[in-house]
C-alpha cells in the first residue's frame, strides 16, 4: 500500500504531465495532428489533447510489430533473454506505480488506492509471471515408431493487436501483452478511448525495459476507426479483444473479411452470486455481494451483478448489502478514504441511469441509492433493487455500473435454473457450507470461473475467461500463451 494522503495526490495530479503521443516503433510518434480530448470523471475537467490515430498511425504500428517480429531480435532470443526482458519491464511498472495509478485514477474514476494497490500490482505481477515462465516451457515429443521421430512444438504466431476497455486499463492489456511477447510475439496495443493515459505511459516504459523497437506498440484512438483497422490490417496475426459483446462481434466480422486472423474474445458479464441457507457465513456472504457489486463501482466484468438468493434468508442477505449500500463512501478518487470513484463518462452514468428508470417502470424495488451525486464528476450512488424477475431488463441486461439486482429462489434446481438465464457465461459463486451442493451446482452453472464462499479471488496461475457469449480463450496462466502460440508438427523418418 502507499501512506500518500489527499493532499499528496492533489498535489501529484496537479503536476501531473500525461504523455500524449502513440508510442510506435521504440519512440513516441506525433500522428497525423488529430487529437482527442482526455476527461477526467472525477471533476469532468480535460485532462489532455491525446493524439487520436487512425489508418495511417495502424499501418505504422503494425509495419514496426512486424519488422521487428520477421526480422528483428525479439523472437530470436533465448526465452531466458526475453524473460529478463519482461521482469525488468515488470520493475520499471513498480518503480513508477505512483504515476501510473495516478493516470488511471484520473483518466477512468477508480480510488487511486486501488489503482495502486490492485491493478498496479496486477500489472506488474503479470510481467513478472511471464517473463519467470518464459524459459520454463516445454514442447512435446509424442511416441512413435522406432524408426519416426515427432516434435510438436510451440512457435510464437507473429504480430498481435490488443484492443481493451478502459475498466482495467492496464491489467487488461498486461493479461494480453505479457503471455503474448513471453511467447515470443510483437504487439500492438490499443487502449480505450477512454483511457488511453495509462498505456501510452506503459508504452514509454517498455523502452527503458530494453524491449526493442516495434515490440510493443501504442495507438491511442477511437474504436470504430484505430481498433477497425487493426481489426482488419492483413499484417495483424492474432486479435486478442476484451470490451463488450456487441464490439466484440465486429472483430469477428473483421477477421472474416480480411486474413481470418485468429480473433480471441473477453466480452461481457451478468454474473450469478448464489447464497444457499446453509452459507457458512451469512454475513460475509452479504458483504462480499456488497463488494462485488461496488468495487471498481460496479464497473467489472465479472461483476456478482444478480444476488440469487434462498427466500428464507433473503431479508437477513439484502439488508446487509443495503447497509453497506448506504454507507459506502462515494467520492473524489484521490482520497485514499473513497471506497467508490466516479463512474467513467457521462455518457457511461447516463446509460447507466436508463437502467435504473427502466427497472423502476418494471415494477423492481429501489432499495437504495438510484441518484446521482449533486457534485461536479459523474458520481452514482451505490444502487440495489430487490424484487427483480427474470424477465425484467434489469435481470438481463449489463449495466456495467454499481447496481444490484435481487432475486429470490425456493430450491437449488431453480438457482441453478435462474443462474442460466443469461447468454452470458463469465462467472459465477456458490455459497454453502455443503460440499455436494457445491460441487453439484458449481458443475451445473455454464460460467469461465465459479467462485465457492468467495468473489474475485484467485492468480495470475488460473486462467480466466468467458463460456457463451462471454467469450472464449483464457487469459492469465499458461493457457493464456495457447493464444499466441501456433503448435507446428515435425515428422522425421529416421
Ligand atoms: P467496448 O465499448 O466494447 O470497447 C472496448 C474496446 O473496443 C475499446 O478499446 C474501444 O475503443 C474498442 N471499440 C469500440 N468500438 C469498436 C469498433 N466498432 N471496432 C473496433 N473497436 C472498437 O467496451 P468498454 O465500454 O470499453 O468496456 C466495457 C465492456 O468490457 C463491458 O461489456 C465489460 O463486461 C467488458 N469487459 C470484459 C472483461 C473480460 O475479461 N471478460 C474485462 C473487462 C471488461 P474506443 O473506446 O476507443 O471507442
Ligand atoms: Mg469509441
Amino acid at each position: 500500500m502507499t501512506d500518500l494522503t489527499h493532499a499528496d495526490w492533489q498535489s501529484l495530479a496537479g503536476a501531473f504531465r500525461p504523455v500524449t503521443e502513440h508510442h510506435i516503433d521504440g519512440g513516441p510518434h506525433a500522428g497525423g495532428g488529430r487529437t482527442f480530448t482526455v476527461v477526467s470523471p472525477r471533476d469532468g475537467r480535460a485532462l489532455a489533447e491525446v493524439a487520436c490515430g487512425g489508418q495511417g498511425e495502424v499501418d505504422l504500428a503494425v509495419a514496426a510489430a512486424r519488422r521487428a517480429f520477421d526480422e528483428g531480435p525479439w523472437p530470436r532470443l533465448t526465452p531466458t533473454e526475453r524473460g529478463r526482458a519482461l521482469v525488468r519491464f515488470a520493475e520499471l511498472v513498480e518503480e513508477h506505480r505512483t504515476e501510473l495509478a495516478l493516470a488511471v485514477s484520473l483518466e477512468m474514476g477508480k480510488p487511486v488506492t486501488e489503482a495502486y494497490g490492485i491493478e498496479l500490482r496486477a500489472v506488474a505481477n503479470t510481467f513478472r509471471w511471464y517473463g519467470e515462465a518464459a524459459d520454463k516451457l516445454v514442447d512435446e515429443l509424442p511416441q512413435t515408431a522406432a524408426d519416426a521421430l515427432a516434435l510438436v512444438t510451440r512457435e510464437p504466431v507473429g504480430v498481435v493487436a490488443a484492443v481493451v476497455p478502459w475498466n482495467f486499463p492496464l491489467t487488461m492489456a498486461a493479461w494480453k501483452i505479457a503471455p503474448a511477447l513471453a511467447a515470443g510475439c510483437t504487439a500492438v496495443l490499443k487502449p480505450a478511448e477512454q483511457s488511453p493515459l495509462s498505456a501510452l505511459l506503459l508504452g514509454r516504459l517498455s523502452v527503458e525495459a530494453g524491449l526493442p523497437p516495434g515490440v510493443f506498440n501504442v495507438v491511442a484512438g477511437d474504436g470504430p476507426e484505430a481498433g477497425r483497422a487493426l481489426g482488419l490490417h492483413p499484417g495483424v496475426d492474432v486479435l486478442a479483444f476484451t470490451g463488450s459483446t456487441a464490439v466484440g462481434r465486429h472483430f469477428l466480422r473483421y477477421a472474416a473479411d480480411s486474413n481470418l486472423k485468429r480473433v480471441w474474445l473477453e466480452l461481457g458479464g451478468k454474473s450469478p452470486n448464489i447464497v444457499f441457507p446453509d452459507a457458512p457465513d451469512l454475513a460475509a456472504a452479504a458483504a462480499s455481494a456488497a463488494w462485488g457489486i461496488f468495487f471498481n463501482q460496479g464497473e467489472m466484468c465479472t461483476a456478482p451483478s444478480r444476488l440469487l438468493v434462498h427466500r428464507s434468508i433473503a431479508d437477513e442477505v439484502v439488508d446487509a448489502v443495503v447497509e453497506r449500500g448506504r454507507t459506502l463512501r462515494v467520492g473524489d478518487p484521490l482520497d485514499p478514504a473513497t471506497e467508490m470513484g466516479a463512474l467513467v463518462t457521462e455518457a457511461h452514468l447516463k446509460r447507466v441511469q436508463g437502467h435504473i428508470e427502466t427497472a423502476r417502470a418494471e415494477g423492481a424495488r429501489l432499495r437504495c441509492g438510484g441518484g446521482r451525486l449533486d457534485r461536479p464528476g459523474t458520481y452514482l450512488e451505490p444502487t440495489v433493487f430487490d424484487q427483480v424477475t427474470p424477465d425484467m431488463a434489469l435481470a438481463r441486461d449489463e449495466i456495467f455500473g454499481p447496481v444490484l439486482s435481487v432475486l429470490t429462489f425456493d430450491t437449488e434446481d431453480e438457482a441453478v435454473r435462474l443462474a442460466n438465464a443469461t447468454e452470458y457465461g463469465l462467472a459465477a459463486a456458490v455459497w454453502t457450507a455443503n460440499l455436494s451442493t457445491a460441487h453439484r451446482v458449481s458443475r451445473a452453472v455454464r460460467a469461465g470461473t465459479v467462485w465457492v464462499n468467495c468473489y474475485e479471488e484467485g492468480g495470475l496461475n488460473v486462467p480466466f475467461g468467458g463460456m457463451k457469449q462471454s467469450g472464449h480463450g483464457r487469459d492469465k496462466s499458461l493457457h493464456a500463451l495457447d493464444k499466441y502460440t501456433d503448435l507446428k508438427t515435425t515428422w522425421v523418418q529416421l
